[in-house]
């Protein structure tokens, strides 16, 4: 015997599901933000995107506190870029304003967002390999307090910007550090074979192209190692590699470089099984100014402000995503010639086609990301079946659950909710198959409000022309 057998397939498991979330008791319907699962489907269809507004309201907080709190224990401060491409609308712009964030934006789109939702263009970072012309001119206009710089041909676009606007520009350079972090590892390397950033080697020459151009005040550099990461030592062994070629960066300046900004990344739990390992807020806080501290120190200098951008870390719990079951098949692995003719003991899997699939949430099939369900509309006695939940894409990849245990009695009907969807789902989704694009409903105290519309597939044909 398994002790597959014993896991609950009911629990509501509030490492990966939304603080507050939990079965109703009476019938046992999911509620998140104290709104019942079954009444969002009613009341704003399926598939749904569900954001509980405190939840992320609180992660936000949490995180601002906890990175801020740590920096000045070192006797420095931090400031915390919300990284919007993990989810953006006007509304949780505002949120991430109001509760003392600063925001990442990567394109003019974000921007128009950010910019529409009141936040103060000075708590902007705009990004970006590849940032037009056009786009360098609306940042510059609307004051955004940094541009991150990517590549040289930038320096002189934007000291052009500058220059037409009539105004002064705060810059960052982005550099390769050659650190690339990985969710259990690193690699460090003397150059990075990827499009971000320009080589360190490169940052003395390019600081003094920068500081040639009277419009560009050069604050310092930025790294982002990578994303999804469990272990500090990237960012230790980045801080020292970034640090390291200051004293010289603040001779080429001719005063001291104010900033550090070592990007985002920090690593987030998709199922309960990465709960055990993943890291937490206040640790990685922690760690995090006692590197900076102690590069600083190796390289001689005052510790730098910095400054952090989660994204996942920020919106990625607070999101859930609810399906309707459409259709149920049994498959049995005994007879697939698999090396291992069972999974976790099951000698079959329920495949479970959902209501949205791949268009609504790419992770699985772009990075084999892992994601955790749970039946939403009851709970079940029936005994656990081993199962994967798919979607309704012509696409074989196109999996939402590639593993997981649910009640056998599944079945058409049941709304199932995904948990760990507020990151990285809107923002990458598509349309695929002419699939509408979901609402996304954020809930709080008892009820839930559309915060972005969802796409009508009248709003599909209204894109193609009709001779
Ligand atoms: C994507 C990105 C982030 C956020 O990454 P998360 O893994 O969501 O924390 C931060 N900074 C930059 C430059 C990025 O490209």
């Amino acid at each position: 015997m398994t002790d597959h057998r014993t896991r609950d397939v009911n629990a509501i498991d509030d490492r990966v599901f939304p603080r507050g979330a939990r079965r109703g008791s009476e019938c046992g319907v999911l509620k998140i933000g104290g709104v019942r699962a079954t009444e969002l489907v009613e009341q704003f269809g399926s598939p749904l995107y569900v954001v509980d507004e405190d939840a992320t309201r609180a992660t936000a907080r949490e995180i601002r506190d906890a990175l801020r709190g740590e920096a000045q224990r070192v006797g420095t401060d931090a400031t915390v870029y919300y990284a919007s491409k993990a989810f953006l609308s006007v509304q949780t712009a505002q949120w991430m304003a109001e509760e003392g964030l600063a925001i990442d934006v990567a394109s003019g789109g974000e921007l128009m967002v950010a910019l529409a939702a009141g936040v103060d263009p000075a708590k902007i970072g705009f990004h970006g390999n590849n940032k037009s012309e056009s786009e360098i001119a609306r940042a510059v206009e609307a004051g955004v307090g940094t541009i991150i710089i990517d590549s040289e041909i930038e320096v002189a676009r934007i000291a052009a910007a500058t220059a037409a606007a009539g105004k002064r520009q705060r810059v960052r350079l982005r550099v390769n550090s050659g650190v690339h972090a990985s969710t259990h590892d690193y690699l460090a390397t003397a150059h990075e074979d990827q499009k971000f950033g320009m080589p360190l080697t490169d940052a003395p020459a390019l600081v003094r192209e920068i500081v040639s151009h009277e419009g560009l005040d050069f604050v310092g550099l930025h790294c982002h190692i990578g994303s999804q990461i469990f272990a500090t030592e990237g960012f230790r062994e980045s801080a020292r590699r970034l640090l390291g070629v200051y004293v010289e960066l603040a001779e080429i300046a001719g005063r001291q470089i104010p900033e550090l900004n070592l990007g985002g990344g920090f690593g987030i739990a998709y199922t309960p099984e990465q709960a055990a390992e993943a890291p937490n807020v206040a640790d990685i806080a922690r760690q995090l100014a006692d590197i900076v501290a102690e590069a600083s120190t190796e390289a001689g200098i005052a510790i730098p402000h910095l400054a952090f951008e989660p994204g996942r870390a920020v919106v990625g719990q607070s999101g859930v995503t609810l399906y309707t079951v459409g259709t149920t098949k049994r498959v049995d692995l005994t007879g697939t010639g698999e090396a291992a003719p069972v999974d976790r003991g099951y000698t079959e899997r329920l495949y479970i086609s959902v209501d949205g699939g791949m268009s609504d949430n790419a992770r699985p099939a772009l990075y084999g990301s892992d994601y955790h369900v749970r039946i939403a509309n009851r709970q079940s006695e029936a005994a656990p079946a081993l199962v994967r939940v798919v979607g309704k894409h012509c696409e074989s990849g196109d999996i939402v659950v590639y593993r997981d245990e649910l009640p056998a009695d599944v079945q058409p009907g049941d709304t199932l909710a995904v948990a760990v969807t507020g990151a990285y789902c809107w923002s990458l989704s598509s349309n695929y198959n002419f699939v509408p694009r979901p609402a996304v409903v954020a809930v709080r105290g008892g009820e839930g409000r559309v915060i972005v519309r969802g796409q009508t597939e009248a709003d599909l044909l209204a894109q193609s022309i009709v001779a």
